[in-house]
């Protein structure tokens, strides 16, 4: 399975937003489906999040947008 960027992409934890140097830092779906993302993967910036009572989706202003939907499509 591959996630969007903005939370596959491994670069920052998407939950600290620090800079990430291991290779188990991508975050599975179902890790996704039980806490948002916070940060972009890719490249650090706070993502504005908003929550649903069906999931949530989680915007980078620089990467696009991520709905968790989507990634429960492609599980
Ligand atoms: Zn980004």
């Amino acid at each position: 399975m591959v996630l969007p960027a903005p939370v596959g992409a491994g670069v920052y934890n998407v939950y600290t937003g620090a800079l990430e140097n291991t290779d188990n830092v991508v975050p599975t779906a179902a890790q996704l489906g039980l806490e948002p993302p916070r940060f972009c993967a890719e490249c650090g910036r706070r993502m504005v999040v908003q929550v649903r009572p069906d999931g949530w989706w989680a915007k980078c202003s620089r990467h696009g947008l991520v709905d968790s939907a989507d990634l429960e499509a492609q599980r």
